[in-house]
Parts: structure tokens; sequence; C-alpha cells
């Protein structure tokens, strides 16, 4: 029986993660669930799962779960906070931590994880592109495990051969043995090809994207997810931040990761090799099969996603990535081409500009415009400590603010 902690459980990943661990109890037992200050959300888990810790992000909203949690009188610690947090993802009856926090929030925690040893399932794909280097780093010297959940590396993990991993535990990111993009080519592989839906708005007109609403961006035609996540497929930025995670997972330089639209997410990423083969993994869009295949790794586990049926789609599509509707996607090629914190910078700035649209305060073409103005105001440095990734979040937050709110109040009506 493997322990587990999911950071985030109430999110679109931590439910899909209850879902798939509910047809696997005599495999996993869920320890501890986390949520932001959904006290509904999060009491009405508790109660079905029977955790023995539930962590809340302020006393706050602690102290109302506590209430919410006493006539039931259950033996379920309620926690708060980083703290808590941390206390959660790194208790030793637990094995395995979905890293399912949106967001910066979730960079602690999942380093806490990785100090402790633990088998991430990282959906928290902003935590890698604020701080790949020491992420990889805490991984590989604590001898922890990096599987990921966003559908398009783990469908590339699914295509690598193991050979390219040093170790047999899965990703072995020593910065001493990290893999040279020489490493890559040795393995024979060529390109990682990373499948994009497009988002909502790929046919939309430049008039049309001005006026889209934060309904309209998480309307997302394939996929159902949280808002952030939902905002950036449709401005690209998920997929930019994607390219991102590759390079940092999969030891790759930016040139060797490209986008191609394939507007149905049938096809979840491919990967080419040097004799011209082409390895893909397919199947219906549905977060269960990643998080199954995390879960259960390297033994296959059922997942309850409806069977893929290619006769009755028929034909797949694709499509060539139009960079200059989607700026975001050179932004982030640019930003990790920079190196150092210039990541943590494109993040936080992508975070704030992101969460104004969502408030309304901003257009959503606003959104790679605060992004780049960030970016060529602030410089990345290279820097490996918590602490100093941290003040250069809060720096490129601090500016984004500032350029949000001259937006707002200059353009969006
Ligand atoms: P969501 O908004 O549905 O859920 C986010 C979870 O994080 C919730 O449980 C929320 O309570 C918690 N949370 C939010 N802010 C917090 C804070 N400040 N402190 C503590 N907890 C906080 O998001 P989601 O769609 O489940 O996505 C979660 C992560 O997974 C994101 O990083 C996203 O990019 C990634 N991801 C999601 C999908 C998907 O299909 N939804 C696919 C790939 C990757
Ligand atoms: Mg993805």
């Amino acid at each position: 029986m493997k322990g587990i902690t999911i950071l985030g459980a109430t999110g679109t990943i931590g439910l899909n993660t209850l879902e798939v661990i509910k047809q696997h109890q005599d495999k996993f037992k869920v320890i501890a669930l986390t949520a932001n200050r959904d006290v509904d959300g999060l009491s009405a888990l508790c109660l079905k799962w029977l955790p023995r810790y539930a962590v809340m992000a302020d006393a706050q909203a602690a102290e109302q779960l506590e209430q919410r949690l006493k006539p039931a009188q259950l033996p379920i610690q309620v926690l708060s906070g980083k703290a808590g947090l941390i206390k959660v993802a790194s208790l030793p009856e637990i094995e395995i931590v979905m890293a399912a926090i949106v967001g910066g929030a979730g960079l602690t925690s999942t380093l806490a994880a990785a100090e402790a040893g633990k088998r991430i399932l990282l959906a928290n794909k902003e935590a890698l592109v604020m701080s790949g280097q020491l992420l990889l780093a805490t991984v590989f010297k604590h001898d922890a495990e990096l599987l990921p959940i966003d559908s398009e590396h783990n469908a590339v993990f699914q295509c690598i051969p193991p050979s390219h991993f040093n170790s047999a535990k899965g990703y072995d990111h020593s910065p001493a043995r990290i893999k040279t993009p020489a490493a890559f080519v040795d393995s024979g592989i060529s390109r990682i090809l990373l499948t994009a839906s497009g988002g909502p708005f790929r046919h939309y007109s430049d008039e049309q994207m001005q006026t889209v609403t934060p309904e309209q961006a998480c309307a997302h035609p394939n996929w159902k997810m949280g808002p952030k996540i939902s905002v950036d497929s449709a401005t690209m930025m998920n997929k930019g931040l994607e390219i991102i995670e590759a390079c940092w997972l999969f030891s790759v330089q930016p040139h060797h990761v490209e986008v191609l639209l394939h507007p149905q997410s049938v096809i979840h990423s491919l990967v080419e090799y040097i004799d011209g083969s082409v390895l893909a993994q397919l199947g219906n869009p549905d977060m269960r099969t990643p998080i199954a295949h995390a879960l259960g790794w390297p033994e296959r586990i059922s997942s309850g996603v409806k069977r893929l049926n290619l006769a009755e789609i028929g034909q797949l599509h694709f499509e060539s990535v139009d960079f200059k509707k989607f700026p975001c996607l050179q932004l982030a090629y640019d930003a990790m081409l920079a190196g150092g914190t210039t990541t943590t910078i494109l993040n936080a700035a992508n975070e704030i500009a992101v969460q104004a649209f969502l408030q309304k305060r901003l257009r959503f073409t606003d959104i790679p415009r605060v992004i780049e103005v960030t970016l060529s105001h602030l410089t990345g440095r290279v820097v490996t400590q918590l602490d100093l990734i941290l003040e250069e979040d809060t720096r490129a937050r601090e500016f984004a603010t500032e350029i949000v709110n001259q937006y707002s109040t200059t353009n969006y009506h």
C-alpha cells in the first residue's frame, strides 16, 4: 500500500487523481489532501477519503475546515500555510506526492517532496519553469523521482527509451551527469514534437482576439481544466511553459523542442529518431491516463478512461503554429535560451497578467505585452537558492503589476 499526498486536491488534477485512486484502493492510501481556500470542497473530500491530514492555505480557512469537520469526530489533523504543505509533502509514511497546486504557490511544497526523496507526480509545471535547475538538482540529490503528469511530457516520457535516462528509477539529473544535447543525440533522438490544440481562438481574427472574455478563454474545446491553465492554453503560454518544462525534464535545448498544432488532442506528443521513426502516444484527452501512468509506473494500471476509437475519429489533423498570433510561444523560447531566472520572470509576469485578465482588469491581447515589457526591463540571474529565486519572483510580480495597472487604466473598457 503506497501512501499519497495530493497537493491541490480540490482542483481538476487533484480530483482526477482521486478518481484513479478510487479504482485502486488496494494499492494507494490517501494520507493528506490540501486546498487553497475551498473549505466546502476540501471538507467533502475529507469526509469521503478520511485522510490523516488536511491543509488549507491560511489559518482562517483551516479554522473553518476544523469547525466543519468537528461534528464527524474524525482523526484528521488540520494544518495551514506553507509549513503545513511542506509537512504533508515530506511525511515518512508517504511514497507519492501529486504536485497539483497551480502556479508559483506550488514551488516550495514540490521542492519539499524532492528533498524528502518522494516520487513526485508533477502537474505543477510552473515550479519547474521557475526553478528547473534547483528542482532537478534536489530530485537527484535526495534520490527522488519526477514523473510528468502534463499529458505532452507524459507522452514523451512514454516514447523515450529508458536508456536516455541514467537511472532505472526515472530522471536522474545530477548537475554532473545531466544529459547534454550530445547525449540526447546518442539516444538517437532528433526532435521532440509537443502537440498543441491551439486553444479556443485558433481561428479568431486579431480584432476578435481583442475582446475575448475570461468565460470564452476558459471554455477549452478538448480539456476541462482550472482557469489559469485554460487562459494559458488560449494564449498558448501553456505550450510556452511546456517547451521550458520539456527542456528541463528531458535535458534538451529549446531548438530540439517543436510545437505542432493538433486540434483534436488525440496524439499527446511525438519523439522523432535519427532513422526517421516517429513514436507517438495517443489516447482520449483525459488526464486520468497520464495520472494512472505515473501512479503505477513502471507498471500499468487501469484509469477508467474510455478506449480510443480511431475509426470513429476518422482523421487526425495537423497544422503549423502561428508565432505572430501567439507571441507567448516566442517569449518562452527566448526566456529559456536566456537562462537563469529569466523563466522565473516570465512565469511571474504571466501569472500576474492572467490573474488580471480573469478579474477583467486586462485585455486578453495585453497578456503577452505585460510579459514582454517585464522581460525587457528585468534581467534574469543565475541563482539556484530558493530564497533568491523567490526574490526574483516577487520582483517580477511587482513590476508586472505596475505594467498591468498602466494597461488597465489606459486600455481596458
Ligand atoms: P485548478 O485551478 O483546478 O486547481 C488548483 C488547485 O491548487 C486547487 O486545489 C486549489 O485549491 C489549489 N491552490 C490554488 N492556489 C493555491 C495556493 N495559493 N496555495 C495552496 N493551494 C492552492 O488547477 P488544475 O487545472 O488542476 O491545474 C493544477 C496544475 O496542474 C497547474 O500547474 C496546471 O498547469 C497543471 N496541469 C493541469 C492540467 C489539467 O488538465 N487541468 C494538465 C496539465 C497540467
Ligand atoms: Mg499539457
